[in-house]
């Protein structure tokens, strides 16, 4: 869908990835690391300072202590995080939960470890999973239950309840809990993150990923992190040593530097997006289209049936030259066998200035007068 943006000159509101630049001094401190030689491998846990802002972040944050030595592991995104735990930790059969829709890498990934994709429903409008239904779903075959909350592609939180009954379940049935936070502080409306890490009985289970990428508007410098109990990071690790070993030298003690930036940033950053959802919504909403409140992340969903628009994906091949603008149908983040749930809908994309969220709301508009 990037692609058809850029070869149709549409708005991209496909790819989840901001139009602005972050902090100043998380890029400021990149260029320093490179103009004073930060430019060749890391240590393959990643730099010291990285790993040390990190600890320093989890219990700032969520009061969770890690060793900076041995609990956290520097990896290339959150997505060679996610690659390094189910390559370590799942088996050929082995049963890895997760929602659904879910972020695409997950069955990709699954798939690269030889290990069975469970999956759980979250429907339209709240994508909240039904709690009996979550339970059931866990069971002795589950290897891994990969959690992502804030989630992607669709917004909705996990309260602690919920979570508290995953972690429940994973002790009955001795599973591992990889939890992918990576939308940790976009939060709106005051809601907020809950680690599954914090709750009682998941601290020696739980593997906690995360990335700059998202809070400090750097999705192209691919730092990401993971965080657990020891034992389980130096397997993660062993993994990682081949898929890339190190990555991002300067990058990692910028991100530090943003991970140590005082908490107004944070809120400011989070603030500022919730506008960019808010425009969004208004602007789909007053287009005709019904369309999800998401409480977190970079994506709101709108269903294109009240438009006629019954099939989603035909939708988003003709978007670029119905209204000049592009979106993602949420039926790619569904298995073939799911897809007819989300048939209808679409996945845009707020994390873009305000100027551009409001010409894609006045273009979008043009969808109703055809
Ligand atoms: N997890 C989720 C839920 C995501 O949305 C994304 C980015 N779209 C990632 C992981 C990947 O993060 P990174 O770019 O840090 O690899």
């Amino acid at each position: 869908m990037s692609a058809l943006a850029l070869a149709t000159g549409a708005i991209n509101l496909g790819q989840g990835f901001p139009d602005t630049d972050g902090p100043r001094e998380v890029l400021e401190a990149a260029r320093e690391a490179i103009a004073s030689g930060v430019n060749q491998y890391p240590p393959g846990r990643g730099t010291a300072v990285l790993r040390q802002a990190v600890a320093r972040h989890q219990r700032r944050w969520y009061g969770l202590e890690v060793d900076p030595d041995t609990e956290v592991l520097v990896t290339a995104g959150a997505t060679e995080a996610l690659a390094a735990v189910l390559l370590a930790f799942v088996d050929e059969g082995d049963e890895v939960l997760t929602l659904e829709p879910a972020y695409d890498a997950y069955g990709a990934l699954i798939g690269l470890a030889r290990g069975v994709h469970r999956t759980v429903p979250v429907d339209w409008p709240d994508f909240q999973p039904d709690p009996q239904r979550l339970r059931e779903a866990i069971t002795d075959r589950t290897r891994v239950i990969l959690l992502n909350s804030p989630h992607n592609p669709t917004g909705a939180v996990l309260d602690a309840e919920t979570l508290q009954m995953v972690v429940e379940a994973a002790e009955r049935h001795d599973c591992l809990i990889v939890t992918d936070e990576v939308y940790e502080h976009l939060l709106f409306d005051g809601v907020r993150h809950v680690p599954v890490a914090t709750l009682p009985g998941a601290r020696d289970r739980t593997i906690s990923i995360s990335s700059g990428g998202k809070t400090f508007s750097t999705t192209g410098w691919k730092i990401g992190w993971l965080t657990g109990p020891a034992e389980l990071v130096s397997a993660a690790l062993a993994v990682k040593q081949f898929l890339t070993y190190v990555n991002g030298a300067p990058f990692q003690p910028a991100t530090a530097i943003g991970l140590d930036l005082p908490d107004e940033v944070f809120v400011g950053i989070a603030g500022r997006l919730q506008g960019g959802r808010d425009l969004l919504v208004e602007g789909l909403a007053a287009a005709g289209l019904p369309v999800s409140r998401p409480q977190a992340g970079y994506f709101v969903i709108a269903d294109g049936a009240a438009l006629g628009f019954d099939d989603a994906v035909e939708l988003c091949r003709r978007l670029p030259e119905l209204a000049g603008v592009v979106g993602v149908p949420v039926s790619a983040f569904c298995r073939p066998e799911q897809a007819s749930r989300m048939r209808s809908l679409v996945r845009f994309a707020f994390c873009k200035s305000p100027a551009v969220l409001t010409e894609a709301a006045t273009r979008l508009a043009t969808l109703s007068t055809r």
